[in-house]
């Protein structure tokens, strides 16, 4: 297997893998170390270093000292925008190999991961390189007399950053971004799933010149380092994404020391196509709605809601697309979709489709099998159609996180929009329809923090992003994700 490795992977892959800790490599003190599997087989392709609490306390302080006296204080905002943008120029220059190791330690497609992983991890560092020359705050024109008062905005102190499996690099070039352009210093944990990219990552911030401890990264499991860097007192700044019932916990643990929280969270997310819609690009688009990142996605469309006058029509022909996927490894030519992230999330998410065929759904296609030509060792699932389910069964209502869609009909726009508003979340939301009165209507109606109109699922550095209701809090990205990286201050000078 390693032999279909080039040979800067197969490099990386040969070093050990530590913890960066103030701009050094060094080993866990507490914890065994994580093999890493390769999703599509099964196998460990290596292992990573697992932080403990002492880890962890270390990488806090480290941040915590170049916060407060290191040359990362001193710098000038064009030299910290510099090094972003040297960061980025790295991060370009490396690609194909993050690419690779996203296909290799994620199971992304080969084509998907350098189209969108590496390159939107790219947009995001050359965006946000261009905001630190650009933070300042304002002088105010108050009614006291004999002062002067002026804002400053200053950053909020250590960031403690928590990511997912889902999207790992992306993940840490969207949390590192915006901390860093701010002045922030970080501790960032990658996923125990899905550390490599992060710990490549981590090299090129070393070689692009960061000061020693602005960016420390810790692998390690949640409850282990994820938790001690949410309890961390030094800790001003949690940012997290993962799943809605972590992020609770950690808001709750996080408010005992009062951090700052913004959390991306979970999704049930609806795509609503009305009989009026150009019904094949509506077709395209509930695809890739549902299915991109084998549907390992926050804002997947993976309810699927069409007016009832073409719904049988439409599920024929947008089954038939479904069965276009090629599954395969993400090396491997040809390849579309790739594997669950774990036997635990393959099994997860073939629990739901059992349990909803058990109580009288139909399948359109898909399955809780092992999908023919995949690796039985690997944690591959069928793209799946569900559809003759209640509203309130759980594959319609729960996050399941995998290639699965629930089709159901609506009646009319009051329809959609309710059951567009039936579950707990409000990540994101899609309409398709011709009728531009329409669109305007529903998109003025749908809960939900993004929301598309015959499109699905874009992203981008410059916008914001983020949940309604319990799919989270604050928003990331844009000029808003910098506001909460920063501090106001607020100072009043005498003028006698
Ligand atoms: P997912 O289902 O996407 O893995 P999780 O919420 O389980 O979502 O994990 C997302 C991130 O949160 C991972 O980096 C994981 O290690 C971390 N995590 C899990 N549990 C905790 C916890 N109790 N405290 C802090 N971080 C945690």
């Amino acid at each position: 297997m390693a032999t279909r490795y080039s040979e800067q992977v197969q490099a990386f892959l040969a070093r050990p893998h530590r913890l960066l800790v103030n701009g050094e490599w060094v080993p866990s003190s507490d914890t065994e170390e994580i093999p890493v599997l390769d999703p599509a087989t099964g196998q460990i392709i290596t292992r990573v270093a697992g932080a403990g609490a002492r880890d962890v306390d270390l990488a806090v302080t480290a941040a915590h000292e170049a916060l407060e006296d290191g040359p990362w204080r001193r710098m000038s905002a064009r030299d910290r925008a510099r090094l972003l943008q040297r960061l980025a120029g790295l991060v370009a220059e490396h690609a194909e190999e993050f690419a690779e190791l996203e296909a290799i330690d994620a199971g992304k497609p080969l084509v998907a991961a350098r189209s969108f992983d590496v390159e939107f991890s790219l947009r995001h560092l050359e965006y946000y390189a261009g905001w630190p020359t650009k933070i300042a705050g304002q002088t105010l024109p108050v009614a006291v007399p004999g002062v002067a008062v002026r804002t400053e905005r200053v950053p909020v102190g250590v960031a403690g950053q928590i990511i997912p499996w889902n999207f790992p690099l992306l993940m840490a070039a969207w949390k590192l971004s915006p901390a860093l352009a701010a002045g922030c210093t970080v501790v960032l944990k990658p996923s125990e799933l899905t550390p490599l990219s992060a710990l490549r990552l981590g090299e090129l911030i070393c070689e692009a010149g960061f000061p020693p401890g602005v960016v420390n990264i810790v692998p390690g499991t949640g409850p282990l380092a994820g938790a001690a860097i949410v309890e961390h007192p030094l800790v001003r700044k949690i940012a997290f994404t993962g799943s809605t019932a972590v992020g609770t916990s950690i808001a709750a643990a996080a408010a005992q020391t009062m951090k700052r929280v913004t959390l991306e969270l979970g999704g049930k997310s609806p795509l609503l196509v009305f009989d009026d819609a150009d019904q094949p690009a509506a077709v395209e688009t509930a695809l890739a709605a549902a299915f991109a990142n084998a549907g390992q996605n926050c804002s997947a469309g993976s309810r699927l809601y069409v007016q009832e006058g073409v719904f049988e029509e439409f599920l024929t022909a947008f089954t038939a697309r479904v069965t276009d996927f090629q599954l395969g490894h993400g090396l491997d030519e040809g390849v579309t979709m790739g594997p669950l992230i774990s036997a635990r999330q393959r099994d997860r998410v073939t629990g739901y489709i059992t349990a909803a065929e058990r109580s009288g759904a139909r399948l359109l296609t898909g399955g809780a099998d092992t999908p023919a030509g995949t690796d039985p060792a690997g944690f591959f699932v069928r793209p799946t159609v569900v559809t003759d389910v209640p509203q309130d069964a759980p594959i319609v209502q729960q996050e399941v996180f995998g290639p699965v869609v629930v089709a159901l009909p609506f009646t009319d726009e009051a329809d959609a929009l309710a059951k567009a508003d039936d579950t707990v979340y409000g990540l994101a939301a899609g309409v398709c329809t011709r009728d531009i009165g329409r669109a305007n209507r529903v998109t003025a109606r749908l809960r939900a923090g993004s929301v598309y109109v015959n499109t699905y699922g874009h992203s981008d550095a410059a916008a914001p992003y983020g949940g309604f209701k319990q799919s989270g809090l604050g928003r990331e990205l844009g000029a808003e994700n910098l506001d909460a990286y920063l501090e106001t201050r607020t100072v009043w000078t005498s003028l006698s």
